[in-house]
Parts: C-alpha cells; structure tokens; sequence
C-alpha cells in the first residue's frame, strides 16, 4: 500500500495526483517517489528501484533529462524527529522521507510548494 499526495504551490501551480510508495503486488521492487523537472515545470512521481536495488538517477518522461526527487532517503536506524507528509520503508535497510516543509516548485522556481497527503491505494 501507499499513498496519494498532492502538491500546490502558492504561484498557483498545482501537480496531479501522485501515487508514491510501493504496492501490495511488486512490494521490494517498486517504490515511487516525487520528482521534479525544471525544464518542464512539473511534478511527476517516479519509480526509483530497479532489479539492482536504488537507481542512480531517474529521467523525466518528457525530456528525459536527470530529475531529482524531493525528500531524502536515509538508513532505518536514523532517527528523525520532525513531522513529515509521507514516509516509506525502501527495502530493510532505507527509509524515505517527506518532510512537512515548503519545497521547490518547477515552476516559480521558488521553496513555496507545500506537499499533503490526499489518500491511500494499494
Ligand atoms: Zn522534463
Ligand atoms: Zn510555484
């Protein structure tokens, strides 16, 4: 199972809905994040693993440059304390995680878009 997020920022930008985390069916293999692409002003969620474990980098679907992901990805032990939109167990040893802050926004450029949690799937 994971979850669905939204973003929207305050230049009125607004992403659709992400599906990020894993499903129930391909749990281990599948683990969906949110990505941002500058050049195309959006905000897309992509899947980070592959059969060798975490991709070193992922590419946007439109103009297949390097996008980065939004969060951090850090070992299970680390202890966090701060309020987070979303987390996520990436196989034993990672976690993943989301924090309740402004992040940067594809398309104003500026840390104004707010990320919220709008559901579950599995
Ligand atoms: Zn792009
Ligand atoms: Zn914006």
């Amino acid at each position: 199972m994971g979850s669905m997020i939204q973003s929207q920022c305050k230049c009125g930008y607004e992403s659709d809905e992400l599906y990020v985390g894993g499903g129930m069916m391909d749990m281990g293999d599948k683990c969906e994040l949110p990505f941002y692409c500058d050049d195309c002003e959006i905000v897309i969620s992509r899947n980070i693993l592959n059969e060798k474990g975490i991709k070193k980098s992922n590419r946007c679907p439109k103009c297949r440059k390097t996008i980065k992901y939004y969060g951090q990805i850090v070992s299970e032990e680390t202890e966090y304390q701060e309020n987070f939109t979303f987390d996520w167990g990436i196989g034993l040893e990672k976690r993943y995680y989301l924090k309740e802050e402004l992040h940067h926004c594809p398309k104003c450029k500026k840390d104004k878009l707010m990320f919220y949690s709008s559901g579950c799937w599995d």
